[in-house]
């Protein structure tokens, strides 16, 4: 575990938070994690658990404040939290139980954190979580969960967002050739409903390798490739490219849907489109935003459009439905990425600094109506 000193824990606080930073440790069970409660303004902090082998309480706390800013933005009446339990993985099983289940009791306390599934952690380990604590969303259907990945939560989001953002770059959802970077949760489900509004994916990659074709790859073949444990690179009618070509692909819309930092100062001049739709978190470095505005390429924000799974999961938590969740997705993620993009026009910045400015002025007004400012 990376370790910090008192001195850059106190650095990265802010008039936002964090409200508490929590370690916790059971020896008897293994367990050490962190919780980072960032801001509770709105209500209750919604954030993943996140099981990894090392993650600095800084990123802990970075990836809270991004959540802090997605649930603000999408006026959810909760605010942004994370945790991490330390550890691998892909631990077997009944292991994998003890230590989720060993959490959860550390964090019965900690009544203003709910935990949501994150990389490391899914439905079922939200399922220990509720069973020993009542409190978590991304829940199995069975009860009451929301399926957030099977129906397509983020990705629906992420089309709707391009959408919207279509006009803005000069472009129609008919027609417009789309190029996908990362082919799991996010990516797949946004190529399909992109797909079902007239678009056409023309690039498409995973960890193990990337594919082009200018007419079009079919969709539910690329689903079915990935179901039988196989990469985007086994489709039949596709060139096989490398997989940092994908970025210069010539196309309208480009999504990354995989790892953070795809887009950087050494490879953005490459980017052959005109509008970019952040599925993924922190895909775009601050040297890379500068130069997307410059280039007049619009980017839609990672907290403005892959906001679908937290919105479902605030529905769930809730009670809502499948099919609210999906209609509250499609009116916030749509209206936030108006705003955005008309307050980046407006004040002639990019739209990250616009997004940021919303998702700020939003929580200042939630912060004025606490005692405790
Ligand atoms: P996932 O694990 O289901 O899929 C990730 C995909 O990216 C896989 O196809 C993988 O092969 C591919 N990939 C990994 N490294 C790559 C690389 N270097 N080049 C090309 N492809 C690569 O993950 P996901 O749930 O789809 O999440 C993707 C991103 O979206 C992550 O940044 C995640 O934090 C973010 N996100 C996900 C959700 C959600 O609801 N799942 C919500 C918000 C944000």
């Amino acid at each position: 575990m990376s370790t910090n000193t008192n001195a850059e824990l106190f650095a990265f606080g802010d008039a936002l938070g964090p409200a508490k930073i929590v370690y916790l440790h059971t020896p008897s069970v293994g367990l050490r994690a962190i919780v980072v409660i960032d801001n509770v303004a709105a209500g209750p902090a919604i954030g993943g658990t996140r099981m990894a082998p090392d993650v600095s309480v800084l990123e802990c706390f970075r990836l809270a404040r991004a959540m802090t800013l997605k649930n603000a933005a999408c006026s959810l009446r909760h605010g942004g939290a994370k945790s991490v339990i330390f550890g691998d993985p892909t631990m077997p099983r009944h292991e994998k139980e003890r230590l989720i289940r060993a959490f959860a009791c550390a964090i019965a306390p900690l009544v203003e954190y709910i935990p949501g599934p994150d990389m490391g952690t899914d439905e079922l380990a939200m399922g220990w979580i509720h069973d020993e604590i009542g409190r978590a969303v991304g829940l199995p259907a069975e009860i009451g969960g929301i399926p957030l990945n099977e129906i397509g939560a983020t990705g629906f989001g992420v089309a709707i967002a391009a959408e919207v953002a279509a006009p803005f770059a000069g472009l129609s959802l008919e027609g417009a050739r789309v190029v996908v970077q990362g082919f799991g949760a996010v990516g797949e489900h946004a190529s399909r409903f992109l797909a079902k509004r007239g678009a056409r994916l023309v690039g498409v990659a995973d960890i193990a390798g990337a594919i082009s074709n200018p007419d079009g790859i079919d969709i539910e073949v690329l689903t079915e490739l990935k179901r039988a444990g196989k990469s985007v690179s086994a489709y039949p009618k596709a060139t096989v490219i490398p997989g940092d070509a994908l970025v210069a692909l010539p196309c309208d819309i480009w999504i990354p849907a995989a790892r953070p930092d795809a887009l950087r100062a050494d490879n953005v001049d490459r980017l052959a489109c005109k509008l970019v739709v952040q599925g993924a978190n922190v895909p775009a470095t601050k040297d890379a935003e500068a130069r997307m505005f410059e280039r007049g390429i619009i980017s839609v924000p990672d907290f403005i459009a892959n906001a679908g799974g937290v919105i479902a999961g605030a529905v769930e938590y809730g009670g809502g439905s499948e099919a609210i969740a999906l209609a509250a997705i499609e009116e916030k993620v749509g209206r936030n990425t108006r705003l955005t993009l008309e307050g980046a026009l407006a004040a002639h910045v990019p739209p990250a600094e616009a997004a940021t400015k919303l998702a700020v002025d939003r929580l200042h007004k939630m912060m004025k109506l606490k005692r405790w400012r």
